[in-house]
């Protein structure tokens, strides 16, 4: 298969096929970083990620807004993978700093069912912010349970799990440079679920 960067990876033999190239991804997120800094130039927001997957998107995201920004991190688990559609959401880590009277954005990497980020945006609006807005990289509409209002948006996928830029299948792939499908025979019989 033909890959888009020049270093070559064992992973690479696990892709079935690319969705977004390196050079795609890093053009759409300079023009999301640009729109970002244009919307929030005076107003300092907090960029608020969740752990592990939206890192990758965040660093890149930050340096292509010239701005003042602050970052927080937090990490959220489901209660198991098999009630990952519950929405129930455990907080591994929380934010370190207050977020009240601050304009606040959500940097996330994927938006699938919507369950998780329902939940994360009910957590922050309880903490006073003056607002919150959503940045995600990928949008995959096909299985949305909750209604999401997104105002950053990268790219809209088709319902298919994702590996690469951050995403991962059993903690790998993360280090990806670009975004793709799996190879059936990595995963076995059935795609994991997202
Ligand atoms: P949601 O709550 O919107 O269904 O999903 C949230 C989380 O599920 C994402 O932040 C991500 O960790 C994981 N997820 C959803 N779809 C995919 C996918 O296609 N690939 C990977 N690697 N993770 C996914």
């Amino acid at each position: 298969m033909e890959m888009s960067t020049a270093i070559r990876s064992a992973m690479d033999d696990d892709v079935e096929e690319i969705l977004l190239t390196h050079e795609q991804i890093q053009t759409r997120v300079a023009e999301l970083g640009a729109e970002l800094a244009a919307d929030y130039a005076d107003r300092e927001p907090v960029l608020v990620s969740v752990l592990k997957g939206s890192i990758i998107f965040l660093a890149d995201l930050v340096r292509a807004m010239p701005v003042h920004v602050s970052l927080d991190l937090m990490e959220l688990s489901s209660y198991g993978a098999s009630t990952q559609s519950s929405g129930q959401v455990r907080i591994l880590k929380d934010l370190s700093g207050p977020i009240r009277g601050r304009d606040v954005v959500v940097v996330e990497d994927i938006i699938d069912t919507g369950l998780t980020l329902n939940y994360l945006l009910k957590y922050l609006n309880d903490r006073g912010p003056s607002s919150v807005r959503i940045c995600c990289l990928l949008d995959k509409p096909a299985r949305r349970l909750a209604e999401i209002d997104i105002s950053y948006r990268g790219f809209t996928i088709p319902d298919r799990f994702v590996i690469g830029y951050g995403l991962d299948y059993d903690e790998r792939y993360r280090n990806l440079p670009y975004i793709g499908v799996l190879r059936p025979s990595v995963y076995g019989a059935s795609p994991p679920e997202g």
